[in-house]
Parts: C-alpha cells; structure tokens; sequence
C-alpha cells in the first residue's frame, strides 16, 4: 500500500484532515506530480467510505441472556467436585489401562481366594502357611498370570484407542 515516497506517510493524516494547513497544501502540490500517491489516496480513501458505510455491530436482543445463561453453564461446571471433573475428563482415558490392571489383580486375588476352599477335615498345614503368606502367593499368582494380564493390558489399551 505504502509507496517509497516520502509523502505517502502523510496520505491517511490527509484523509482523516490532521494535517496542518500547511502540509496540507504541500501534499495537494504533490499530489498533481506523484502518480503513486495519488493512487495510494484514491484507495485508503475508497477504504474509509467502505468502513464508514458498514453498519455498527449491535448485540442480538437476546444477546444478554444467552451471555448469562454461558456463565452460569461454566460456573455450574466449575462448581461440581473434583472427581466428577477428573472423570469426565480425558485423564481417566489415559488412566484405563492402569485401572484395568488393577482389576485385573483384584480379579486374580478374588480367583486365588474362591479356588483355596477349606477341606473337610479343616485347614491343612499348608492351608494355614498359604493364609499367612497369602500376599505372597498372590504376587506369585500374579507372576504366574503375567501372559494373561500383559495380554488384558494390550487389551484395554487397543480399546482405549479404539474408543
Ligand atoms: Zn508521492
């Protein structure tokens, strides 16, 4: 838009009349010989007829309403508790295959504990040690399990990225 002539700095002051009256004179002697400005008036002057024309931008009657009833939307959000936040959110996606390894271990811990049923004559020796320890023969069970919770992990985890 601008030209490398040293008046065309003073073409919008001009049209927008912030000129001295002396520099106005001196542009409009300018003018009759530069070509550029002349064109750079005719079309910075064809832009502010064109902004003028536009009409104000006036808010929708409605406008106030519909601007509360989004403010009270978010507040409404803002104000529900941090868990409901946290699972609506997307870190509970990057969460599920942590979740569905831990079901997976409830899962193997409820099986272990179903499967050790009492014999008739009571608790064996070994029943009694396997109850002591029972938090280790669950982490052995676990370890023994590993194919099956690897391959329940790769499971939720194609059904996470496939949700
Ligand atoms: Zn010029």
């Amino acid at each position: 838009m601008k030209t490398d002539c040293i008046f065309s700095a003073s073409i919008s002051p001009y049209i927008d009349d912030e000129l001295s009256a002396e520099d106005t004179e001196r542009l409009r002697l300018h003018l009759k010989t530069c070509s550029a400005c002349r064109n750079q008036l005719r079309v910075l002057s064809a832009m502010e007829v064109q902004l003028a024309a536009m009409p104000p931008i006036t808010p929708s009657p409605d406008f106030d309403r519909t601007f509360w009833q989004k403010i009270d939307a978010l507040e409404e959000k803002r104000r529900q508790p941090a868990w409901k936040q946290w699972l609506n959110g997307d870190r509970l996606r990057e969460w599920r295959p942590a979740l569905a390894a831990a079901a997976g271990v409830l899962i193997l811990c409820g099986t272990f504990l179903f499967t050790q049923r009492p014999s008739e004559t009571g608790f064996s020796a070994d029943e009694i040690v396997m109850s002591q320890n029972l938090e280790l023969l669950t982490d052995y069970e676990i370890v023994r399990h590993l194919d099956f919770l690897e391959q329940w992990m790769d499971f939720s985890e194609n059904d996470a990225t496939d949700a």
